[in-house]
């Protein structure tokens, strides 16, 4: 096991990119709205992840309350928001007994959602699980607005990295979840998390072992930031990677009355702009992404969130 200090990581918290400083082992929080006490709100064998994710089995994944992004849109609303009072708290040890009972009941990997701002607990749970026989790949996925140095606390512990991309624009990102620097922390992120995978590897069933998917989830009228994505994934890193591109944003404007979404969010997404991205990776030569062959919005793609 690696000698680090992992607890003092929490005391003027710099764990991500939004840099609070803010001593979360008191109980302060900062834009994450979390204490230092890794919070999970739902752990299950998960289907609906890309198919070398999720497999035969299903994909072990332990959804984390709280996020460092908060995005208007969010899709996971209930739950990144901050502490829903329905939350488990684990320490390192009790992380990793949950993943090696998800390795147990099956699961071809650990996938760890939207963990960024407890990355020093989860760090120390991988080490610990490994330890204690984890043997399945660890997934991190995240919103992609991630510190490079919290990123190398993961390195050797993390085997395939599932970042978003969201954002190009830098007003869409001011706009959408108050950070107008996105995409360049995401290129410097990206980059930090291939150098430390490598290219995509399968097993003999097609399930991934090692590397990095990059997913996109494409808003309404907002084509041309989409392409500017597209085209940073592919000049950079190619076929080594793969693309999910992805059609299922919903409005919530229904679901949370109190929120007021930028008007071109209260859309669904127009299915032509879908297929002329889809289209887009073709003609960069990108055969590496996953497509979505229908409307995929709604609900009903959610996990049942614990609120
Ligand atoms: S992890 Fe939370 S408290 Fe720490 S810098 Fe990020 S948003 Fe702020």
């Amino acid at each position: 096991m690696r000698a680090e200090n992992f607890i003092s990581k929490y005391e003027k918290c710099l764990i991500c990119p939004r840099k609070c400083g803010v001593n979360r082992l008191t109980g302060k929080t900062g834009f994450c709205g979390m204490r230092a006490l890794a919070t999970v709100n739902l752990s299950m064998l998960h289907q609906g992840e890309e198919p070398p994710i999720s497999g035969t089995k299903g994909s072990g994944a332990v959804f984390f309350e709280g996020c460092s992004l908060k995005c208007v849109f969010c899709q996971n609303f209930d739950v990144s928001r901050g502490p829903t009072g329905c939350g488990k708290i684990y320490n390192a040890q009790e992380l990793s007994e949950l993943y090696l009972d998800l390795q147990s009941q099956g699961a071809h990997n650990i996938n760890l959602v939207t963990g960024s701002h407890f990355i020093p607990t989860i760090a120390e749970s991988i080490m610990i699980a490994r330890d204690s026989g984890l043997k399945i790949p660890v997934v991190f996925n995240c919103g992609g607005y991630e510190s490079v140095d919290s990123l190398k606390m993961l390195e050797g512990l993390v085997d395939i990295y599932m970042p978003d991309m969201k954002f190009f624009s830098s007003s869409l990102s001011s706009k959408l979840c108050s950070a107008p620097d996105y995409f360049e922390v995401c290129c410097k992120a990206l980059e930090e998390m291939y150098r430390q995978t490598g290219p995509v590897e399968l097993n003999e069933e097609g399930i991934m072992k090692r590397g990095m998917i990059v997913r996109h989830l494409m808003l309404p009228g907002q084509l041309f930031d989409t392409k500017k994505v597209l085209d940073y994934l592919c000049k950079t890193f190619g076929n080594n990677i793969y693309i999910s591109l992805m059609n299922q944003y919903t409005p919530f404007e229904y679901k949370y009355e109190s929120m007021k979404l930028p008007d071109f969010l209260t859309r669904k997404l127009p299915q032509g702009h879908y297929q002329a991205a889809a289209d887009y990776l073709l003609i960069n030569d990108q055969t590496n992404a996953f497509i979505q062959e229908d409307d995929a919005s709604g609900d009903e793609m959610l996990p049942d969130f614990k609120s």
